[in-house]
């Protein structure tokens, strides 16, 4: 089984249409969205979810409100002011809370306790291109690395209940937790980049935090008819960091069209050029040995 991540160092790049027309391709695999901050996936796959399980994203202080004096003790020492008086009741907001417990140890009237906060659920369930496994991460929860871990390693199991040989994974943009726990473990990354100077830094980002991982990664540049010299120099970038670019798309308009219409690029374009090219990248992919 070969685990293959779609990555990109910043968000806007078109990883999740190119992750999709994949999933059109590939013939036995599983799919997994792990950027279960911002999943988007779901929209062009249309999952119907088989199984819903809560996510345990850790804890948070509640008040009880019978026993609270409002001191405010807990106000001034909450680092991330999560506290409150409104209308005359010391509140947590359950969004701010760090679940740091330092309220709970310093409130004089053993007023607040901790509850373990069940605000994120994770999913299996099947599209038409096979199961799926994903996430919806509940609001200003932060785990998303531990659900990212829990998703995969649930995808890994199905792939192999089910005999599959791919599990294809959308992967989070950036280079912090999610994105850890997604090269974590896997063995091709493909990443997807603009010709953009933020788009080269944060690539460039991305190419230092994957050498720790040993793993193949090869790069493809999107809309890279937006700036020639910047989509070069990513060129260059890629030949100094020994990777291979497996392709240049320029800007096209049918990712969009193919997006607004609840279908994969494949779909939209079966016959186009840019079908045609994503082929050629995925059979690469899977034929490349690790
Ligand atoms: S420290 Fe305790 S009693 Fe004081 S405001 Fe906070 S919860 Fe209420
Ligand atoms: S647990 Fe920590 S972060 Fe949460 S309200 Fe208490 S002091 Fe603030």
């Amino acid at each position: 089984m070969k685990q293959i991540a779609i990555v990109s160092g910043k968000g806007g790049t078109g990883k999740t249409s190119i992750t999709s027309a994949f999933a059109a391709i590939a013939k036995s695999k599983i799919l997994v969205d792990c950027d279960v901050d911002a999943a988007d996936l779901f929209l062009v796959t249309n999952p119907t979810i088989e199984i819903k399980h809560r996510y345990k994203g850790g804890e948070i202080a509640v008040i009880n409100q019978e026993t609270c004096t409002n001191c405010g003790v807990c106000i001034d020492l909450c680092r991330f002011d999560a506290i409150r008086l409104i209308e005359e009741q010391t509140t947590i907001s359950e969004f701010s809370c760090d679940g740091c417990r330092l309220c709970e140890l310093a409130c004089p009237e053993k007023a607040i306790q901790m509850e373990e906060n069940f605000n994120s659920n994770w999913f299996e369930s099947n599209t038409r291109f096979g199961p799926m496994v994903h996430a919806k991460l509940g609001i200003g929860e932060d785990n998303s690395g531990k659900l990212v871990t829990q998703i995969r390693d649930r995808a890994k199991k199905i792939a192999q209940e089910k005999n599959l040989d791919i599990v294809l994974i959308d992967g989070p943009p950036g280079i912090g937790c999610p994105v850890i726990s997604t090269l974590t473990g896997i063995d091709i990354a493909l990443m997807v980049t603009e010709p953009t100077l933020s788009g080269m830094h944060d690539l460039n980002r991305l190419i230092e935090l994957a050498k720790g991982f040993k793993l193949k990664s090869y790069v493809l540049i999107n809309k890279s008819d937006l700036n020639d010299e910047i989509s070069n120099r990513i060129e260059q970038l890629c030949i100094a960091n020994e990777m291979e670019v497996l392709a240049k798309i320029p800007f096209n308009r049918s990712f969009v069209d193919a997006m607004v219409n609840q279908k994969t690029l494949i779909e939209f374009a079966p016959d186009s050029d840019l079908s045609k090219t994503l082929h050629t990248v995925w059979n690469r992919l899977i034929l490349d040995k690790v």
